[in-house]
């Protein structure tokens, strides 16, 4: 089967269409993008796109590529003071001088709606409601939508960043499967991957994943991006792992998924706010 994102996020933002509709009000949603990283430039279209969609009132905040640091955080700071503004999210990857981890913590728990400040993390980790990245997000709504058993599943996970890896595991953790992390210093990652029923890449290297590596019928949800001869593709060798596996595609697989879930993240901000 393939394990199509597409439909999935059409559902997501017509149900945060729906609840934008019944709050009565736009959420505002600030997009912060530092520099001219050209696939930044694209995701932010793609995000300020949907958020019209939905009746989300996005607004992009463009820096330029040698703002300082402290240019970003007093922006940063100026935004968690507006009240017309319920979410925020700072575009990665930011320029390579400056250190993305103190701006992030700079944003205001109630705002971060990526889900990557310590708080939103730590209360992924500890199981309790927040903000969860959007793409790991987006990964749990596809393996619900197409009814796939996690409970006393394995699951295994390649690439462990604060943005997918980590908190896919620990999603995948809380909904009970039994979870392997692997890393580049995995040894013998084939090894490790073949024992998976759920297996999540989210690595960044075209074709890491081959047919041999993975077990006949699992599930496999590719959330890498990478180009290869000028196409887009995934970290999963298509031909290979779905002739005997589920796997989503790439493109419209987890992509349409991230950009829905962090709508329906600021859609939970606003309605938090107005609490
Ligand atoms: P990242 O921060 O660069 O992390 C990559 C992870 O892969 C690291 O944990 C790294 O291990 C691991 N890794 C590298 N080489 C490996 C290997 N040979 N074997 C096993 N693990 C290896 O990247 P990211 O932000 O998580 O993104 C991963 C991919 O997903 C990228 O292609 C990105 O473009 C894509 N992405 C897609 C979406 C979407 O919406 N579809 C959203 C976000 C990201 P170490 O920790 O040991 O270095």
């Amino acid at each position: 089967m393939i394990l199509e994102g597409t439909p999935v996020a059409a559902k997501i933002l017509e149900e945060t269409k729906k609840g934008v509709g019944a709050l009565g009000f736009s959420p505002g949603l600030a997009i912060i993008r530092v520099g001219d990283d050209p696939a930044s430039k694209v995701y932010v279209g793609t995000k300020l796109k949907r958020a019209k969609e939905c009746g989300i009132n996005g607004k992009e905040y463009h820096l330029p590529e040698k703002s300082a640091q402290k240019e970003i955080a007093s922006l940063i700071q100026k935004l968690n003071l507006d009240d017309l503004v319920h979410g925020m999210i700072l575009q990665l990857p930011i320029p390579k001088h400056l250190n993305p981890a103190p701006l992030l913590e700079l944003i205001s728990p109630k705002k971060d709606v990526d889900g990557l400040h310590p708080v939103s993390l730590g209360k992924l980790f500890e199981g309790i409601p927040g903000f969860v990245p959007a793409t790991p997000q987006g990964v749990m709504e596809m393996l619900a939508f197409y009814k796939v058993p996690i409970k006393g599943k394995n699951a295994v996970v390649v690439g462990r960043s604060n943005m997918v890896g980590k908190p896919m595991a620990a999603l995948l953790l809380n909904a009970n499967a039994t979870v392997e992390i692997c890393h580049s210093r995995t040894d013998d990652l084939g090894a490790h991957t073949k024992r998976a029923d759920i297996l999540v890449v989210a690595v960044g290297k075209a074709n890491l994943i081959r047919g041999d590596m993975v077990k006949e019928g699992a599930s496999v949800v590719d959330v890498g991006m990478n180009r290869l001869n000028g196409k887009l593709c995934g970290d999963v060798d298509f031909g290979s792992v779905s002739k005997k596996a589920s796997l989503s595609p790439v493109p419209k697989g987890v992509g349409p998924l991230t950009v829905a879930c962090l709508m329906k993240n600021a859609l939970n901000a606003a309605r938090k706010a107005r609490k």
